[in-house]
């Protein structure tokens, strides 16, 4: 299977620098910012770098330092929100939506992280 990466997804855009963010965090191969529509008190999104259009392509594509330096910058991004309950935080959620089914709305892998309330359920079942 081959994922047709569109370099003209917004989050392409960001990486590139066409359009702003706020950046939250940033490594060689990751970029944390907030969500431009916060659906919790902290709710950043954490990108790799490299073209991958969501979680299973970066999973079997990405090479081992991406893949380290990725699930790397999301545990400092939870560690820098304060969320990390280890570290007495109230604790988080992560999402990663893809393709179709998962509601995925930016071709581009990114990890949401939403913390600062209860986040409820994990899913609302609709008939
Ligand atoms: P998803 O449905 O998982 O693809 O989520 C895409 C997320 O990207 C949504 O939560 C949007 O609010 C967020 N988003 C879209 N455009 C931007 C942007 N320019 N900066 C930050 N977040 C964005």
């Amino acid at each position: 299977m081959t994922y047709a990466y569109d370099d003209q997804n917004i989050f392409a855009k960001i990486l590139r620098g066409e359009i702003p963010c706020a950046k939250v965090y940033e490594s060689d191969h990751a970029l944390a910012f907030s969500d431009i529509a916060p659906k919790a008190p902290h709710h950043v999104l954490v990108i790799p770098k490299g073209p991958y259009v969501c979680y299973d392509h970066f999973a079997r594509a990405a090479s081992d330092a991406e893949i380290l330096d990725y699930t790397r910058a999301i545990g400092a991004v939870c560690l820098q929100l304060g969320v990390t309950p280890e570290d007495g935080g109230d604790g988080y959620r992560l999402i990663a939506n893809a393709g179709r089914d998962g509601v995925q709305e930016v071709p581009h892998l990114h990890v949401h992280i939403l913390a600062g309330r209860n986040i409820g359920p994990m899913v609302v079942m609709r008939p």
